[in-house]
Formats: structure tokens, C-alpha cells, sequence
């Protein structure tokens, strides 16, 4: 089979058991831009990047069509390339960030869509872990950047645990989810799920799941 084929008979298999209202970001870091052109021309439209210098170069090579979003860890020199080729960045946590993504956004002319990346690990915080907002502390955090003029948030967004229930973390997700609405009723988007638990995301009301190796392949090794 040769690599279209491939990625079709793939996008299929996870298209066919997808509800509608479900939005399908595929993960193609680490992957060649050709496989991106690929997925492109057989309709796929939203393609997710952890870096800004592959997700810079793979938008360049893409129709305007195409949606960008970025879900890798910010490092805040590298904002102002990232709000200028994505159009969400799923994993902000951090107000200093947000208000340089709003800065960077304004000098565009446009405005930066954000997710909230939410911790979802349960119990004791290990140090330097995962990173996220606590889901007590949403309320504050998103108080605190709903005012800047050029960020819009849009939802919230969470990784399942490495060990432990995709279950309870994702229900999680969605009390959380919960609490943002309560504040900003338009940010209702839920970026939950990835190959391994998608599914479980989807009951607990993903809007928006990312999926890598099982649209593309197994990657090695991991960025
Ligand atoms: C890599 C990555 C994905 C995709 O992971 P797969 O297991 O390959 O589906 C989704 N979300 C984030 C944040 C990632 O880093």
C-alpha cells in the first residue's frame, strides 16, 4: 500500500466512528511535510505541532485552508513565531504567556484563540511534571486574562494521565470545563484524547481530539 493509501484507510477507520460534532486535529509532529500535503489532499484540514520551528515550516508549505494548532510546551521566546502561524495554541498556563500572545496577536492584526491546558494528574504534585492550571485555580487564571484585547479563549485542554484513569481525569476535564463556562459561556470547547484514549475523551465531551500514531504511525523516537 503506498503511504496515501495508508494514511486514507487510517483516517477512515477514525472518521467512520467519530460523532459530527467532533473536530479531528491530526498530530503530524515529527512527520515529513509531505505526508501533511498527503493528509491535506484527502481532506483533512486541521493538523496539530508541538514545535514552533516544524509547525512554522510545515504552514508555510500548506494552503491557507489548512488550521494550525500548536499543543507543545511554550517556551516564551518563541511566542511571537507561534502566534504567527497557528490559529490555536492549546496549551497555555501561564498568565506572563498569554499576555505576550495577546501582544504578538495585536501587532498581527488578529486574534489568537487559546485553549486552557488543565492539570489533570490526581493526588501529589511530583516537581517539574506536567504542566497545566490546577482546576481550582481556572477561576483565577482565567479572570485574569479574559480582559487582554487580542486572546480569545476558547475552551480548555487536557492530557490524560501515563498511568492512571483516562476516565476520572477526562470527567475531570469536563467539571472544569464546566467551571470556565460558567465564566466566559463561549469558551465551551473540551481538547481532550489522544490515539490511545480518544475514545474515552469523546464520552466525556471532547470537542477536539488529537491523534498522531494512529492516523500516521508509531513515531521514534519521541520528540
Ligand atoms: C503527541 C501528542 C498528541 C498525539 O499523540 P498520539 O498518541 O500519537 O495520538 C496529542 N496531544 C499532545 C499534547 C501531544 O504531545
Amino acid at each position: 500500500m503506498d503511504r496515501s493509501a495508508e494514511l486514507s484507510a487510517n483516517l477512515n477507520k477514525v472518521k467512520a466512528e467519530l460523532p459530527s460534532t467532533v473536530t479531528l486535529i491530526v498530530v503530524t509532529k515529527t512527520f515529513p511535510s509531505s505526508d501533511v500535503k498527503l493528509l491535506y489532499e484527502l481532506g483533512q484540514r486541521h493538523f496539530g505541532e508541538n514545535r514552533d520551528s516544524e509547525g512554522a515550516e510545515k504552514s508555510e508549505q500548506l494552503p491557507d485552508e489548512a488550521v494550525w494548532h500548536f499543543q507543545g510546551g511554550i517556551q516564551s521566546n518563541k511566542l511571537k513565531s507561534i502566534v504567527k502561524w497557528s490559529d490555536y495554541i492549546h496549551s497555555l498556563d501561564e498568565i506572563s504567556h498569554a499576555k505576550k500572545i495577546s501582544q504578538y496577536a495585536q501587532e498581527l492584526g488578529k486574534t489568537q484563540r487559546c485553549f486552557i491546558q488543565i492539570n489533570l494528574d490526581a493526588g501529589e504534585e511530583i516537581p517539574g511534571q506536567r504542566s497545566g492550571v490546577k482546576p481550582q485555580q481556572l477561576p483565577e487564571f482565567a479572570s485574569a486574562i479574559s480582559g487582554l484585547p487580542a486572546l480569545e479563549i476558547v475552551g480548555v485542554m487536557g492530557v490524560g494521565p501515563l498511568n492512571g484513569d483516562p476516565n476520572q481525569a477526562f470527567a475531570n476535564l469536563q467539571k472544569t470545563s464546566g467551571s470556565l463556562k460558567a465564566l466566559i459561556p463561549a469558551a465551551n470547547y473540551i481538547s481532550a484524547g489522544m490515539s490511545s484514549d480518544y475514545k474515552i475523551a469523546i464520552e466525556h465531551g471532547a470537542t477536539h481530539i488529537r491523534l498522531g500514531s494512529s492516523i500516521l504511525g508509531s513515531r521514534s523516537p519521541a520528540p
